[in-house]
């Protein structure tokens, strides 16, 4: 396999330095409510400054479908950015053409320039050549360090990136080289937890997991969906039965590649799906029609605690049960303690993403606990299904590399 090239690897001096990032930041009101995808992007920005480049921040913001929305402008970004960085960040209107190249023109060494939102042309989301000239005719060199947007092919992502010499940011790197640490070249045995509700969101992830990791769970409402098609009655709970077949198919893949399917043993069940209702703990062959599954009993936890302790690498994405609703983040939370523990104790390499099990870690209180959360959706979930990840590839491709 190619390695991505690093940023940290050239030298930058008096060079305009192109760098996609993810400021697709919440706002309320006009300003930036949650500044975490600004802090991410603070190490590459300042180790390109400190080198004495000039940097050339692009981004994308919300979804105005190649239309100037005055209201998606990437304007109130620059001041808090300014504020993080300690110095001015320069906004200029226009992403790419005579004000953009002039404002390019205009930089010196050190300087932090933002132009306005790539998706604010059409030519963006279409990848378009000749949106991709424009933007390499602003800089010299091209990183990437928005992981989030790297599942997507567009100019900013890829197109551009075919025509500079490009390099991966540092938070770029950080996620990659925590994935490849999880996923292709894991130190053994790898356990997975997958959990979530429907298993017809995450074929493709099951797929490639079972075929790549010694052991995997499933738990939450998917779970259900596998263990109908191992003929357990779930009652009321939620159950895709129409994927019996493509149920039964991950488990005889689980057969052949030798991965260990575990599913839970005991589970938590309810008549109604509320906060605080009343519960009944069973064996998984023991729920009522009346019944739901709405979380996994002890006896599952405590059989994942042991899988866990012989395991070296972990991987998570969903949560083991409904754990929005009390009771039911119970076995979630337990799970991630227990992984938690695992990571300080003895250095399980622990790697977890997903927009929902990001919430249930943080619920969990183990956030920090983790080697490594990501927040990056839908290209994580790409890479944890083994896709190719176009605006990753193109950082291996011998194109665009410096001569
Ligand atoms: P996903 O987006 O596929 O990861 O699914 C996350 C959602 O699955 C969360 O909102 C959970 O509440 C839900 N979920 C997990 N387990 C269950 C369950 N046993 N029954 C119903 N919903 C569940």
């Amino acid at each position: 396999m190619r390695e991505i090239r690093r940023i940290q690897d050239v030298d930058v001096a008096g060079k305009r330095v192109l760098v996609r990032v993810d400021f697709n930041v919440p706002m309320k009101d006009g300003k930036v409510s949650d500044a975490t995808r600004l802090v991410s992007a603070i190490p590459t920005i300042e180790l390109l400054t400190g080198k004495g480049a000039r940097v050339i921040l692009i981004a994308h913001f919300g979804r105005p479908k190649g239309q100037h929305v005055p209201e998606m402008s990437l304007e109130p970004v620059a001041q808090p950015l300014a504020d993080l960085l300690g110095v001015p960040v320069d906004f200029c209107m226009e992403t790419v053409g005579e004000e953009a190249m002039a404002a390019a023109a205009d930089m010196a060494d050190g300087d932090v320039l933002l132009l306005e939102n790539t998706r604010f042309h059409p030519g963006e989301e279409a990848n378009d050549p000749a949106l991709a000239r424009q933007l390499a005719d602003l800089a010299d060199l091209y990183v990437n360090d928005a992981f989030s947007a790297a599942h997507r092919a567009h100019t900013s992502t890829e197109g551009v990136a075919q025509l500079l010499p490009s390099y991966a940011g540092l938070a770029m790197q950080r996620e990659i080289d925590h994935l490849v640490a999880a996923l292709e070249a894991p130190q053994r045995p790898v356990i997975a937890l997958v959990g979530g509700a429907k298993v017809s969101t995450k074929l493709d992830l099951l797929n490639n997991l079972v075929k790549k990791v010694d052991i995997l769970f499933v738990g939450g409402g998917m779970a259900n969906t596998l263990l109908n098609a191992q003929g357990v009655k779930v009652g009321k709970s939620l159950c895709e039965k129409d994927l019996v077949d493509t149920a039964r198919a991950i488990i005889a893949t689980a057969e052949e590649t030798g991965c260990k399917l575990m599913l839970p043993s005991d589970v938590v069940v309810a008549k109604e799906f509320r906060p605080n209702p009343e519960t009944r703990l069973t064996a998984v062959t023991d729920v009522a029609e009346d019944e739901m599954i709405l979380d996994c009993g002890p006896a599952t936890v405590v059989a994942l605690a042991m899988a866990m302790e012989d395991a070296k690498t972990l991987i998570w994405n969903g949560p083991l049960g409904a754990f929005e609703t009390p009771p039911f983040e119970t076995a979630t939370v337990a799970a991630a303690q227990q992984a938690a523990r695992a990571v300080k104790e003895r250095g399980l390499v622990a790697v977890a993403g997903g927009g929902d099990t990001v919430a249930a870690l943080n619920q969990a209180g183990v956030s920090n606990d983790f080697s490594f959360i990501s927040t990056a959706g839908g290209a994580f979930l790409e890479w944890m299904e083994g896709k190719a990840l176009p605006g990753v590839g193109v950082l291996k491709q011998a194109r665009g590399v410096a001569a």
